[in-house]
């Protein structure tokens, strides 16, 4: 590890926290129950639940963006982007 500044979302790391490779590949997260790609998103504070079940949707919610280590396979996610205007 260095004594840099730890990265911000909009600046993921160049190379692995554990392993120190390279080789970070982006990649987006995969709902295996069947229904296809698996839209993550970050949001602050405590899950609210909605009036018809599951989580109510909230006003404060990031994109997430993963990036795997090819070294050892690490996952690494950012928070990287609000999903509504700031
Ligand atoms: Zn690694």
């Amino acid at each position: 590890m260095t004594d840099a500044a730890p990265p911000t979302p909009a600046t993921p790391p160049g190379s692995c926290p554990r392993c120190d490779a390279q080789g970070l590949e982006a990649g987006y997260l995969v709902d295996t129950n069947g229904s296809g790609r698996f839209d993550m998103q970050w949001a602050t504070g405590e899950p609210r639940e909605a009036l018809f079940g599951g989580v109510k949707a909230s006003r404060d919610a990031w994109s997430v963006a993963g990036l795997r280590c090819t070294g050892c396979g690490r996952l690494e996610l950012f928070a990287t982007t609000p999903t509504t205007p700031r």
